[in-house]
């Protein structure tokens, strides 16, 4: 591609990228194609000669596009939200046009500093203190990893200077709720903690948030056995149901034990942006690490998920490396970003977050998400006030868990009534909703969040889950 047909070739992409958005709501939500349709339709082996660039555009139109779960479609209410904001695809676009690599500082001192700049206006956008400082991961799930291994190396002495988890000390435990999502467990796994140092603390049966009582019950049965409670990882938005643990009380607990405290708050913590959000982590400053994803509800592209630390000393001497080829005289002045994490190389990242709050500005992100948290009362009220359907749990945010339960369905019958009307209203094409299970039962959450949604959206939404329902018990 020469440098006048790539200019040619990215104008014709950023029109197709804006007529496809344009047609988003026009198609089918969930992805149609059967296992394997895809790679089938693609050469079983790589051209030897150049192709024209008309074919990358049919297969998008052909093959790509019907094979995407558009998760930025007006009716998409499956998962979690996640970004799909015009602002921050721009910045996305820059980054990949810049072809920066943050390695050390010099190699991109303004992928450094965009970084340090980006990830203190969220902070301030959320109310944190300026106690905390920020770096951007890819996802939630190496953040806590981070996280993790950070409070192994505290509660251990540093033990990875020495023998490791190999060494003879003492188990080291995590604690984390039934509630709490499956990045936790993987990143205790990968952390070397071992599946019986992870506790899973009950949850309350009406708020599904970590009981601090069972909490402390769970720590000091571990100390008496000789364990050393390690860290306490609370979740600020449970994936399954928005749950929040209290994290002032569960704050508290670990600091009689020395445990570090990691908040998960990847969705909810987009909701900080709203003064009126805030109770909801309450204790938060006396956390040591937290995790919220700009890619989820806050607008940014995937993937941007922002780390905030309060000791960054610590992190750093737990994750940093330093061979002579990436040594440089400036490094005492600056922020060495790839010793804030577990990659070296590094994307610029902070351009999308950039491009997304200078384009959009505080304000409108605000409305944004106070809006999705009207539409989350509307329909939970719509549900409420209809027989035969129940609001399963609060609705403190954007997502509602709703079941219909038709008279003399219960147990295993409900589940499968459950599990086929949210598979009707997702094959129809209709919306996107998705299936879980809370308290033993399966039950369809509702997450609001794609940035087009408007009332009527839901509406329609709505009327496609009442008659998936009402044909599924047919
Ligand atoms: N934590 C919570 C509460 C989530 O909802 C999710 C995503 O579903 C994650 C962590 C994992 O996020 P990521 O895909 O960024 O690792």
């Amino acid at each position: 591609v020469t440098p006048d047909e790539f200019r040619a070739a990215g104008h014709r992409v950023v029109d197709w990228i804006a007529d496809f958005r344009a047609d988003l709501a026009a198609r089918p939500v969930m992805a149609r194609t059967a296992p394997g349709e895809i790679r089938t339709a693609f050469p079983a082996t790589p051209p030897e000669t150049p192709q024209p660039l008309d074919e990358i555009f049919a297969t998008l139109d052909r093959t790509i596009v019907p094979g995407i779960t558009h998760f930025g479609h007006p009716r998409f209410f499956g998962f979690f939200p996640t970004g799909s904001v015009e602002a921050s695809m721009l910045g996305d676009f820059l980054s990949t046009g810049l072809g920066a690599l943050g390695l050390t500082w010099q190699s991109a001192p303004a992928l450094t500093e965009v970084e340090e700049v980006t990830t203190d206006w969220v902070r301030q956008m959320v109310g944190l203190s300026p106690a905390w400082r920020g770096v951007i991961q890819d996802t939630a799930s190496t953040a806590t990893l981070v996280a993790l291994v950070c409070a192994r190396e505290r509660a251990s002495g540093f033990a990875l200077t020495r023998e490791g988890l190999q060494g003879p000390d003492a188990p080291l435990v995590v604690y984390a709720s039934a509630q709490s999502h499956s990045s936790v467990l993987k990143a205790a796994l990968v952390a070397g903690f071992g599946r019986a140092h992870v506790r899973e603390i009950e949850t309350d049966a009406a708020t599904y948030a970590m009981r601090p009582e069972a909490l402390a019950a769970a720590m000091r049965e571990d100390r008496g056995r000789g364990w050393t409670p390690c860290a306490v990882v609370a979740t600020s938005g449970s994936t399954t149901c928005t749950a929040f643990d209290p994290i002032a009380d569960l704050v508290a607990i670990a600091a009689e034990h020395g445990a570090w405290v990691h908040v998960d708050a990847a969705m909810a913590g987009s909701a900080m942006v709203l003064e009126e959000c805030r109770p909801l982590w309450h204790g938060i400053e006396g956390a040591d690490s937290l995790v919220l994803n700009p890619h989820k509800w806050l607008g940014a592209i995937f993937d941007c998920s922002l780390y905030l630390v309060r000791d960054p000393e610590h992190l750093v001497r737990v994750m940093s490396t330093n061979p002579t080829y990436l040594q440089s005289q400036a490094a005492a002045a600056v922020t060495t970003y790839r010793d804030w994490g577990i990659a070296l190389g590094r994307r610029f990242r902070a351009l999308k977050l950039w491009t997304l709050i200078h384009l959009e500005g505080v304000e409108a992100i605000r409305a944004r998400i106070r809006r999705d948290l009207d539409h989350a009362r509307w329909l939970a009220a719509a549900i409420a006030a209809t027989p035969g359907w129940k609001v399963v749990a609060p609705v403190p945010l954007q997502t509602v868990c709703v079941r219909h339960e038709p008279p003399g369905l219960d147990g295993e019958a409900l589940d499968a009534h459950t599990r086929a009307w949210c598979d009707r209203v997702n094959t129809s094409g209709v919306a996107y909703l998705t299936a879980a299970v809370l308290d033993g039962r399966w039950m369809v959450r509702v997450a609001m969040g794609a940035p087009t949604t408007e009332r009527r959206h839901l509406e329609e939404t709505w009327k496609a889950m009442q008659d998936a329902a009402g044909s599924a018990v047919r």
